[in-house]
């Protein structure tokens, strides 16, 4: 297990209002040398690898993608290699630094543009021995790790750690997170309405994508939930993109800086859009209870880029995948 769970859950009385509380659930906080929602995800797909006898995982992320990295530092642990088909991404100093400890940490890196430039080359890098995982780690085996957190959380509001939530906010970008998520509290006979908060296009995630996926991880479990359940338990909001994946925003931003008052250090990508629908949650005073489920690791980079080459030591084919 690389995860120690459970994960903290904190009331942050500082944004929270007299009608609305609001809760974070600190998957930041997933593991020590690199947390955020993935670590969930490999807690199931790096056993399901080696089961497998899996001696290479083939996977695809933006230039700059957390779980890229994740699956890097996690399998090579293990001995598994790893080879990233890279996406182009809007630049960001972040983003930078994510494909920087990729590499440190042992990343074979193909610079695949467009998904076009994906799927040409995906024939050509596979081999026996590999295991292909999709985008995010969200097939239907990663997407278990999240119906378990769900499941966590329930023990945690059993246990009197938290008010149960009226709605749960969290990103929505491959999905399995959100669907793990849906399925789990369904499972749980939680009521929790999931906002799943959309930061890729509406072609890449959607609702029907992400109940298919939260039916495939129960199928996977000894858990059950009816459709009817599932499908009242997820709002999918298009609401805070903005000019599209990776492109920070104005809301996003200023959600970022009250976070940083509050302790939390966000993303431009993923979590301070997210936040930033949170907090509008929170001020519209229609929930008591909004819980925010933090997905961006809190571990210090310091560490992971001590071995990584410079930005400018990058291959020019990767850099040039930074717009
Ligand atoms: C990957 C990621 C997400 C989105 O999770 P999905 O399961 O891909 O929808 C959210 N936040 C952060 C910080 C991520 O890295």
């Amino acid at each position: 297990m690389i995860g120690r769970y459970p994960t903290p859950i904190e009331r942050f009385a500082g944004l929270s209002t007299p009608r609305t509380t609001l809760w974070v659930k600190r998957d930041d906080l997933t593991a020590p040398r690199y947390g955020g929602n993935k670590v969930r995800k490999l807690d199931f797909l790096l056993p399901e690898a080696e089961r497998r006898g899996v001696r290479r995982i083939v996977t695809i992320g933006a230039a700059g993608s957390h779980h890229v990295l994740a699956t890097t530092l996690y399998a090579r642990e293990r001995g598994i290699d790893v080879v990233g088909l890279m996406t182009s991404q809007p630049r960001s100093p972040h983003a930078v630094e994510m494909l920087r400890a990729s590499l440190g940490a042992g990343l074979d890196a193909r610079a695949a543009p467009r998904m076009s430039d994906v799927l040409r080359l995906l024939p050509s890098v596979r081999r026996k021995g590999d295991w292909v995982v999709p985008p995010g780690g969200s097939n239907p085996v990663g997407t278990v790790g999240y119906l378990e957190a769900a499941i966590e959380l329930a023990e945690q509001i059993d246990r009197g750690e938290a008010e149960a939530p009226d709605v749960v906010v969290v990103a929505l970008g491959s999905g399995g997170t959100a669907a793990g998520i849906v399925a789990g509290l369904a499972a749980a006979g939680l009521a929790a309405k999931v906002v799943a908060v959309r930061i890729v296009p509406p072609s890449l995630a959607g609702a029907g994508r992400t109940l298919a996926l939260a039916k495939a991880a129960l199928a996977r479990s000894v858990l059950r939930a009816s459709t009817a359940a599932l499908f009242r338990g997820l709002e999918v909001d298009g609401g805070w993109l903005g000019r599209g994946y990776g492109h920070p925003t104005d809301e996003g931003e200023a959600a970022s800086a009250r976070a940083a008052d509050h302790g939390l250090g966000l993303d431009p990508t993923y979590t301070a859009k997210t936040f930033a629908a949170a907090l509008a949650r929170v001020e519209s005073g229609a929930a008591r209870h909004v819980l925010y489920w933090h997905t961006l690791s809190s571990a210090p980079m310091a560490p992971l880029l001590a071995s990584a080459p410079a930005e400018a030591d990058l291959a020019p084919e990767l850099a040039a995948l930074f717009r």
